[in-house]
């Protein structure tokens, strides 16, 4: 028989395992379980849809047995099998994608980091055994399956005899060292506590054959062996319990092992729901977005459970979009066993359970922004930008669930700040909720408009992704305050003489404004004097519902030259800088020179504002007549 070369990344993590001095090589069984359990679910799943499987719920178990004469521990469950395509592919190569890459970002990291917290699936039993014999028949198969491993030298599969289906793997448990004593993984009270340790929520029962000394019948001190078939797991499931009686460590460990994530949740939510809809319910807030989150790839949903049993994978009906980052189950005692997909959508109480649990997300979210700010950044950092497509999706239907979950960094030490934060410390005559867009914090805070407004001390928004300044729009008010952008023709902050001293000015000025609004044509639409920029001379603000930012989004979506809607633009010229009156000198005596200049002062002002110039090589020419 021809040996097999494993996989190179496999080869990396199987000599990771046969030399690991990794302290806590117990784990393997917990791995080996829960594939086990994983293969009893898929069974079970498919008796769901397939008349012909003919397994009742309480048929299925994992049976654990021990031999120390031939060194042995033996795991073996009656659940889908595998082909022989199914052990090569699942065996010989790593299943976990994803272990490799995280291992490689943390390069120094030792073992440590990639056994203890991703786990390592069926490969950790090279920790213990030199050698490892999987015999596998899939259910509704006639041909069985061995594949054998010594390690490093590569594996060989054959076929084989095996009288019932399902999946059978031996360990050849490795002789002990004078730092390791693996013996201990072939006693039975030892399997017994690690079972207990680590696998005591799985659903099926971990049965194994032990034997005790016991008292003979109708004797007072003879003792016999008695080998009897025992449970090992009490096969509550952990979200049967009280959330009192389980430890941190058991929610991170559930965790990481279902949704094969390395990082702890950053949030657990245990619930159990009784009244309109009776359920448990226990969902994840992951710390980090998977690598698939923002792709159409990703699907959302909990898994859902009638009575402790698995009925549907991934129940997209229970999560909104806006929650879609939720990972969890639920199990309610409502829903039928064997309804069906298509009935389960219509289903009443599914949506009563869906609606709740909805609530629940949200106001533990909000909890945490209030009591765990720190938490809270983190989680808005991963998936802020999924809260605010929310806001603007439907047409803002969602604006209750979420208009106090956004969050943006603001001018006021440039740290997070929520919509209720920023109107309760709003000054008593600022008329609006202040905010400015830019590709950055820095290019947003050096916007002369920005300027301007915080000179005055109101705050600003900033407003850094796609998304933000579109749902600010569906929102359109919070606690009846208005949002407005700084970069805007109707902002509204000078005094009533300020108003009126500009209003003046600009009528005088009227004649110069047209021309230069000429001299530069296209986009824009007017050209006008402003007492509200500080330093700078001249700025870009836009008329109408469009603004500059929106129309920069616009352009970046499919199909958009044909019938885009264009921002209106307004040049804006600071009436206090030397600029302003040489202007108006010039336009008595060289109107040639108004011409260029407004030329240049436009395409400063678009640069300012993030725009491409809209003629570079004519502003070279221009700026460079400025310098000879
Ligand atoms: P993971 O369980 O994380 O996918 P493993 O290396 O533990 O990674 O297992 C690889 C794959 O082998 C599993 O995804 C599963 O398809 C298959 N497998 C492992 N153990 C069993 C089993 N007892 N019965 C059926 N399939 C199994």
């Amino acid at each position: 028989m021809r040996k097999k070369q494993f996989k190179t990344e496999s080869q990396k993590l199987l000599d990771m395992m046969i030399n690991s001095i990794y302290t806590h090589k117990e784990i393997f069984l917990r791995e080996l379980i829960s594939n086990a359990s994983d293969a009893l679910d898929k069974l079970h799943y498919r008796s769901l849809t397939d008349s012909s499987v003919g397994m009742s719920r309480d048929d299925y178990r994992i049976l654990i047995s021990v031999d120390k004469q031939s060194r042995t521990l033996t795991v073996e469950d009656n659940g889908c099998g595998m082909t022989r395509d199914e052990l090569e592919n699942n065996l010989g190569t790593i299943a976990k994608s994803g272990s490799f890459d995280f291992k490689r970002d943390n390069e120094k990291n030792d073992e440590v980091d990639i056994i203890g917290q991703f786990g390592v699936g069926f490969y950790s039993a090279f920790m213990v055994s030199d050698k490892i014999t999987v015999t596998s028949r899939p259910y509704g198969s006639d041909t069985a399956y061995l594949w054998e491993s010594e390690g490093a030298s590569g594996y060989i599969i054959e076929e084989c005899e095996k009288s019932d289906f399902g999946t059978k793997i031996v360990l050849h448990i490795k002789p002990d060292t004078s730092d390791d004593r693996y013996s201990e993984y072939l006693e039975e009270y030892r399997i017994r506590i690690l079972v207990k340790k680590y696998s005591d929520y799985i659903r099926y029962p971990i049965k194994m054959y032990t034997t005790e000394k016991k008292l003979k019948e109708g004797t007072k001190d003879e003792y016999e062996d008695v080998t009897e078939l025992v449970t090992l797991n009490s096969m509550l499931p952990l979200w049967k319990r009280k959330p009192s009686e389980i430890t941190e460590e058991e929610y991170k460990g559930f965790y990481t092992d279902k949704f094969y994530d390395y990082e702890a949740p950053l949030k657990t939510v245990h619930t159990k729901s009784e009244g309109t809809a009776t359920y448990d319910a226990l969902m994840f807030i992951p710390a980090h977005a998977p690598f698939n989150y923002y792709t159409k790839d990703y699907e959302k949903g909990l898994e859902l459970y009638s009575s402790g049993v698995l009925i549907m994978e991934k129940c997209k009906d229970l999560l909104p979009d806006y929650f879609s980052f939720v990972h969890g189950l639920v199990d309610s005692a409502d829903l039928s066993l064997n309804i069906s997909r298509e009935m389960l959508q219509h289903d009443r109480q599914l949506r009563v359970i869906a609606k709740t649990i909805e609530k629940k997300i949200k106001n533990e979210l909000l909890k945490m922004l209030e009591s765990d700010r720190e938490r809270y950044e983190k989680f808005f950092e991963a998936f802020g930008a999924q809260i605010k497509y929310g806001l603007y999706s439907d047409f803002g239907a969602h604006k209750d669930i979420l208009r106090d979950l956004i969050i943006f960094k603001s001018s006021f030490e440039k740290k997070y700040v929520s919509l209720k934060e920023y109107v309760s410390r709003m000054k008593d005559e600022q008329k609006a909720v202040y905010y400015a867009c830019g590709e950055t914090e820095d290019k947003i805070a050096m916007l002369p408009q920005v300027e301007s407004v915080a000179e005055k001390g109101y705050e600003v928004l900033y407003l850094t992704e796609d998304v933000d300044e579109f749902a600010l729009k569906i929102l359109d008010e919070y606690e009846g305050k208005k949002f407005q952008n700084v970069c805007t023709d109707k902002l509204d902050i000078a005094t009533d003489e300020e108003k009126e001293s500009i209003k003046r000015e600009n009528e005088d000025s009227k004649e110069l404004l047209d021309f230069m609004k000429e001299a530069v044509g296209g986009s824009l639409s007017a050209v006008r004097f402003t007492n509200a920029l500080k330093n700078h001379p001249v700025s870009l603000s836009s008329e109408g519902e469009i603004s500059v930012e929106m129309e920069k989004v616009l352009s970046k979506m499919p199909g958009a030259e044909a019938n885009m809607a264009k921002a209106q633009t307004v040049m804006e010229i600071n009436s206090e800088h030397p600029v302003a009156k040489k202007l108006k000198e010039l336009y008595a005596t060289d109107k040639d020179k108004v011409c260029e200049y407004a030329k240049i002062l436009y395409a400063q002002a678009r640069l300012i504002a993030g725009l491409t110039v809209e003629n570079p090589a004519e502003l070279s020419m221009l700026v460079c007549n400025l310098m000879i």
